[in-house]
């Protein structure tokens, strides 16, 4: 009888060995369920974990049964691992992050279809006149009764009186694979230096090995036409890839334009079994719909989506398809980094600098960071696309490790928007406004011409503050170091922290004086309360997650900018990203400083990074764009910077400054956060945790101190950051460091590894 190793989802677990029933064939990364204690709990076959004493498989448990699930492959396990180690987190926690629920993972539960029998008509006219409505109907073929339902407009009660009549039959329908996406659909005609970039992509893919690419070019470059090609590359059969000319049929409707050299000829797509699978990573949900889309266009079928908010049905689906290889273009957040795809051959990152991939809950990981291991462990190319690669990246490429893929200028000979500083030292608003006279005038014209404009303020609700004007009291989260955030338009106060809610109180709960609490400072519903006094006419609308709640929400407006259904967007960093306005040639940037203060180490670059980007929303279509930034200080280098579009200077300033510091990525950084909801146990811990940092060369431990949120949902929070040279083993100092701890139940330590804020 032999044992294996199995990596348990549980919480509170890690791993244990099992022995193999007779009879059972087991592989490391089959799923299976193994007993524990009195439960039945899923598990992953893991590597053998060699340090382990041998143990008697006698004395094991066995498995209980190897579920029919696509098996974890060895890079992803690998990943896994990695994960687990770097970011020193839980193996289980990170395979819970492959792996969603049992229930998830259920074979699809098979709708029965119907399909109509014409024959006589029934005695009552109702009947008959559904009847007729069904018979009209050109041969939907076998459907769900619901869509039937739906198709004949009539209720579902009424079909099945007709089925008992003999007008239907019903047969258990096969989960339908996802329809393969076309690499001749409708390619684009490259510019000379698309192609030329896109001819690198398809030969990193073609050559199938390890390779980190960054394609870097100014917003509206031509980035996502150009690594769609590398994703055609992908949907070649083995052996086979491009250019041949035995085209099909099918592939007619695009014969015209698929002559171009930018996608060479075609193959046959009936062989669908050699494709590999492309996956693409976009930094938010709202992104998502515009995305597929465009890709839909390009390659004829969706992709396939992966994301957090799915329903059920559709989770299971895409699970499905995607681990069974049978989806070749997934698309999702974050979370489908960890998704197993067994014909895995091109990971693309869009907007890769985007901060939105580092998690800083649970498993506090860098999805950009962990996708390059991802594809190192299986050995196939990442494409990295960005306006604004981080600095990070920017290294790699100096030290060689990445290669870098420009696309020097915005397609079609489109010209980058013109930046104006606005000094709001000189030409300060009117009060109580916060639109200066030159962004003001610049709004009036745009709207004139009937233009677009946006408006970027990073700052959801009304306000940022309420303070009493008897006491001068700020109401804050009773939770959280936090302001409660006015919301007029739920006409609630919220903690952007904790979600905690409250109604805006009559009186200050201080000083009990009525009517004495007044807004200070904007927010976008503030802004919007503006822009309406002043353009009346404009057509606005606000984008922000209370706003735009999800990928529909985010598609239904992009569609109505793109129709010209509205005339003025005002958003937070939502807006920012990724979307493609033609009609768009204002931005004004309201204000320029507020990602600056704090002690956040990329709070510079960040900044630098959004004003960019924002900036790269206007003119994208035929008219000159224009771009107004409102800063207090305009001397500040990443003012001149941005005045000047001169990304090198200020990433060159930016490196040097990181450099003298020996910060990352020059030198390593880790937090660690020590929380309880007893104040009192939540500093003591600190203390006796920092007092047990182990001296060692290369290795400096600063603080505990209170976090930048000293209280979060209720838990006291302090800090200690370990600063490490570049090659010091980070890792295993901090294991080394905790675990011989012995902490009260009520204390929690959290390990950001590359923490991103502090
Ligand atoms: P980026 O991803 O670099 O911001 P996009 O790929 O969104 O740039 O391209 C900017 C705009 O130019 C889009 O509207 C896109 O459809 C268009 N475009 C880019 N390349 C081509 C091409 N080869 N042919 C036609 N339109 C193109
Ligand atoms: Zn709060």
């Amino acid at each position: 009888m032999s044992r294996v190793h199995v990596l348990l989802l549980q919480h509170g677990v890690t791993a244990f060995d099992y022995s193999v029933p007779a009879g059972m064939a087991l592989q490391p990364g089959d799923v299976v369920m193994v007993p524990l204690g009195p439960r039945r709990v899923m598990g992953v076959v893991w590597d053998d974990d060699t340090t382990a004493p041998p143990v008697n498989p006698a004395k094991l448990k066995p498995v209980i049964a190897r579920l029919d699930i696509a098996p974890l492959d060895a890079p992803l396990r690998r990943l896994i691992d990695w994960v687990a180690d770097y970011y020193i987190a839980s193996p289980s926690a990170v395979l819970r992050m492959a792996m969603p629920s049992l229930s998830a993972l259920e074979p699809p539960r098979r709708v029965p279809h119907w399909r109509f029998v014409p024959g006589q008509p029934p005695r009552t006219a109702r009947r008959a006149e559904v009847l007729e409505r069904l018979t009209d109907l050109d041969e939907p073929g076998a459907l769900p009764l619901a869509e039937w339902a739906r198709l004949a407009d009539t209720t579902p009660a009424m079909l099945r009186t007709l089925a008992a009549a003999g007008h239907f039959d019903t047969i258990a329908a096969a989960e339908p694979a996802p329809p393969l996406p076309r690499p001749h659909h409708a390619p684009p005609t490259l510019s000379p230096a698309q192609t030329a970039a896109a001819a690198r992509l398809r030969a990193a893919v073609t050559a199938r090995t390890f390779a980190p690419l960054l394609l870097h070019g100014v917003t509206g470059s031509g980035k996502t036409e150009v690594y769609f090609e590398a994703i055609a590359a992908t949907l070649f059969p083995d052996g086979k890839g491009p250019p041949g000319d035995s085209r099909r049929a099918e592939d007619n409707e695009a014969s015209a334009q698929s002559s171009s050299p930018a996608c060479g000829g075609g193959v046959s797509e009936a062989d669908g079994g050699g494709k590999g699978q492309t996956l693409v990573l976009l930094p938010e949900i709202a992104l998502t719909q515009p995305w597929i889309t465009r890709f839909t266009a390009r390659f004829g079928v969706p992709p396939t989506v992966w994301h957090s908010s799915l329903k059920p049905a559709a989770r299971r689906a895409a699970w499905r398809a995607a681990t069974t290889g049978a989806a070749k273009v997934i698309v999702g957040a974050r979370s489908a980094l960890f998704l197993p795809l067994p014909n895995l051959r091109l990971i693309i990152v869009d907007e890769a600098h985007d901060s939105a991939f580092k998690q800083e809950e649970g498993v506090q990981y860098h999805a950009r960071d962990t996708a390059v291991m991802r594809a190192q462990f299986a050995g196939i190319p990442i494409i990295l696309s960005t306006a604004t690669p981080a600095l990070e990246t920017r290294e790699q490429v100096a030290r060689g490790r990445y290669q870098e893929i420009t696309l020097p200028a915005r397609f079609g000979g489109a010209q980058l928007p013109a930046i104006t500083m606005i000094d709001l030292r000189r030409t300060p608003p009117p009060r109580g406004r916060w639109i200066a006279p030159p962004l003001f005038a610049a709004l009036t014209e745009t709207l004139n011409r009937g233009e677009q404009a946006l408006l970027f303020l990073n700052r959801r609700g009304y306000a940022p503050l309420t303070l009493c004007r008897a006491c001068g009291e700020r109401i804050n989260c009773p939770n959280c170091t936090a302001w409660m955030v006015e919301h007029r338009l739920t006409r609630r106060l919220l903690c952007h922290h904790c979600g905690h809610q409250s109604p805006v109180p009559p009186a200050c709960p201080s000083c009990g004086v009525e009517h004495s609490l007044v807004p200070c400072g904007p927010g976008v519903e503030r802004l919007a309360e503006e822009v309406a006094a002043s353009f009346p006419a404009a057509r606005t609308a606000l984008v922000t997650s209370d706003s735009v709640r999800g990928a529909d929400d985010a598609a239904a407006l992009v569609t109505a900018v793109q129709n010209r259904e509205l005339d003025l967007l005002i958003g937070t960093q939502m807006i920012t990203k990724g979307y493609d306005f033609p009609g768009l040639t204002l931005v004004g940037v309201i204000d320029a400083d507020l990602g600056l203060s704090g002690g956040d180490l990329r709070a510079a670059e960040r900044s630098f990074q959004q004003i960019a980007q924002v900036s790269g929303r206007a003119g994208r279509g035929e008219t000159a764009g224009r771009v107004f930034v409102q800063t207090h200080m305009p001397e500040a280098p990443v003012m001149t910077a941005i005045a000047a579009s001169d990304a090198e200077g200020f990433y060159a300033a930016e490196r040097d400054a990181r450099l003298r510091h020996h910060m990352p990525p020059f030198g390593r950084l880790a937090a660690l956060v020590i929380s309880s909801e007893d104040e009192a146990a939540a500093t003591d811990a600190a203390r006796a945790i920092g007092a047990t940092a182990p001296a060692a060369t290369g290795f400096e431990v600063w603080g505990p101190a209170p976090a930048p949120l000293a209280m979060l949902r209720g838990r006291h929070r302090h800090r200690l950051l370990i600063h490490a040279r570049r090659s010091a083993p980070l890792q295993d100092y901090i294991r080394r460091w905790l675990a011989p701890l012995r902490l009260p139940a009520s204390v929690r330590v959290t390990i950001d590894v590359d923490p991103h804020s502090f």
